[in-house]
């Protein structure tokens, strides 16, 4: 069966999805940006949950379910902070995607939905995290034969619009 990109703009929170992408901090127990967001419609379960996973290591994922979101899991992955770039930056946040399809995986997740990891507050240029996550989403497809629908959400226009180009760039 042939895997269905798709690049929207909107709320990452609104998405019925087998799994939407939390761009989660080392200690799981929430914070701004996305992840504030998931919580706030989750819902309290969701952090109680969190808090018995006692954190996740950065280029890592935990998953736990969705509570009052419309998804069915929430993977939490941590992106590294951007520092210039020379601190391992990339083969971290290459390590966090992989760490989410490779969990979707073994729960035989169909559809997963991702914000831009580490491109918010984490300040991981949007131009370049974009080429890892469509890079990371070509390698799931081509390991992972459940996988019917790989959505990137971006929240601002101008997200978007990166988004597209890298897409049409890279024949995504
Ligand atoms: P990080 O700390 O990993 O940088 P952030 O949550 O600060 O994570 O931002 C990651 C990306 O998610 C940013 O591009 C931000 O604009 C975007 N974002 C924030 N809220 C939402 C949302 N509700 N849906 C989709 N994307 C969102």
């Amino acid at each position: 069966m042939s895997v269905i990109i798709q690049i929207i703009q909107g709320d990452i929170t609104a998405l019925s999805v087998d799994a939407i992408v939390n761009a989660a901090n080392n200690t799981l127990l929430g914070g701004g940006g996305v992840d504030g967001a998931i919580h706030l419609v989750a819902g309290p379960e969701l952090l109680q949950e969190c808090a018995a996973l006692q954190g996740c290591d950065t280029g890592d994922a935990r998953i736990t379910g969705g509570y009052k979101l419309p998804a069915k899991h929430v993977i939490h992955t941590v992106g590294p902070v951007w520092q210039d770039g020379r601190h391992g930056e990339p083969d971290l946040l290459a390590s966090a995607y992989h760490r989410c399809f490779e969990i979707a995986h073994q729960h035989n997740l169909k559809s997963i939905a991702f914000p831009a990891v580490s491109s918010g507050v984490y300040g991981y240029p949007m131009r370049e995290s974009v080429v890892i996550a469509l890079s990371s989403a070509k390698e799931a497809i081509s390991m992972y034969q459940e996988l019917e629908r790989i959505i990137f959400v971006q929240f601002s226009e101008a997200a978007q619009q990166i988004y597209l180009e890298a897409a049409s760039r890279l024949g995504v």
